[in-house]
C-alpha cells in the first residue's frame, strides 16, 4: 500500500476527533494523501473513540493495535493500566459497537508495507514496548526485515538510525523533508491526540515514495473542544488537563 503514493502516518490518535480533523486539514494543506499508515492507539484518553474509528475507515488504510486499542476489546489485560488509563478504557470500551470492536480486534501487532514495517511499541514487544533507548532500539533492529520501522507508543517523535550496527536517535525536524536513504532507520511520527514532548500540537508524518521522503507536520487544534466533551463525558481530569501541556 505504501509503496507508490504519500501516506498520512498517523500514531496515537487516542479518540481525539478535533485533533484527527486538523490533521486531515493540514495535510490537505501540505499536500494531501492518497493512503493512511496508523501505528496503533486509536482509542483510549479521549472522547471520540467511535468517531475516530470511523473516520480512519474512509481511507485507504493499514493499520496495527496498541495497547489502549487490545484493552478496549479485552485482548489484553489492562492491570498494568493507571488509574486513569484504566478508568477511560472502560468507559472507551462501552462507546464501542460490534463493528469498531471487529475492527479493532482485527488489527495485526506488525504490518510490513515496504519499505516500512509497522508496529506500535517495538518488533521485540509489540504493544508493550516503549522504543526510546539504544537497547530497545537494537532490539526492533536486530528483528527487522524492511528497511525502515514506523514506531509510535511514546508520543514522542524521533528519527533513529543504524550506523555501523548503532543506533542513534534524533530529532525529527518539522517541515524539512527527512530523505530516507541507505542507513536502517526506525521512526517515530509523534502522537496525534496527545502530544507528550510539551507541545500541545498534534504531531503526524507524510511519507513520498516518489521522492523517497518522509516530512513531520505539526498542527494546532480546538483543544477546548476537546476537553470539553472529556468533562462532559466524566473522564479523569488529569487526561483533560495534560493537552493543555503536551504531556
Ligand atoms: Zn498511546
Amino acid at each position: 500500500m505504501l509503496t507508490i503514493m504519500r501516506a498520512l502516518i498517523l500514531s496515537d490518535i487516542h479518540a481525539n476527533l478535533e485533533a484527527l480533523e486538523a490533521v486531515f486539514t493540514d495535510a490537505q494543506f501540505w499536500g494531501g494523501f492518497d493512503a493512511i499508515g496508523c501505528l496503533g492507539d486509536t482509542v483510549g484518553y479521549g472522547p471520540d473513540p467511535a468517531a475516530c474509528i470511523e473516520r480512519l475507515r474512509e481511507f485507504e488504510l493499514v493499520a496495527v493495535a496498541g495497547n489502549h486499542d487490545a484493552a478496549a476489546v479485552g485482548s489484553i489485560d489492562a492491570s498494568d493500566f493507571n488509574d486513569y488509563a484504566k478508568a477511560a478504557m472502560h468507559w472507551t470500551a462501552g462507546q464501542l459497537d460490534d463493528g469498531h470492536r471487529d475492527f479493532l480486534s482485527s488489527l495485526p501487532m506488525v504490518s510490513v508495507q515496504e519499505p516500512f514495517t509497522l508496529v506500535h511499541g517495538s518488533l521485540r514487544d509489540p504493544i508493550v514496548e516503549y522504543l526510546l533507548d539504544r537497547d530497545s532500539a537494537m532490539g526492533t533492529l536486530a528483528l527487522l526485515e524492511t528497511k525502515y520501522c514506523l514506531v509510535g507508543h511514546s508520543h514522542i517523535s524521533f528519527v533513529c538510525n543504524e550506523i555501523q550496527g548503532e543506533p542513534g536517535f534524533n530529532e525529527f525536524p518539522e517541515i524539512e523533508p527527512f530523505l530516507l536513504g541507505d542507513d536502517r532507520l526506525i521512526i517515530n511520527p509523534g502522537s496525534v491526540g496527545q502530544p507528550r514532548d510539551r507541545d500541545p500540537r498534534s504531531s503526524y508524518a507524510i511519507y513520498d515514495s516518489s521522492v523517497s521522503t518522509i516530512e513531520r507536520y505539526r498542527v494546532a487544534y480546538d483543544i477546548a473542544k476537546t476537553q470539553q466533551k472529556m468533562k462532559t463525558e466524566g473522564l479523569p481530569l488529569h487526561l483533560i488537563d495534560r493537552l493543555n501541556h503536551g504531556l
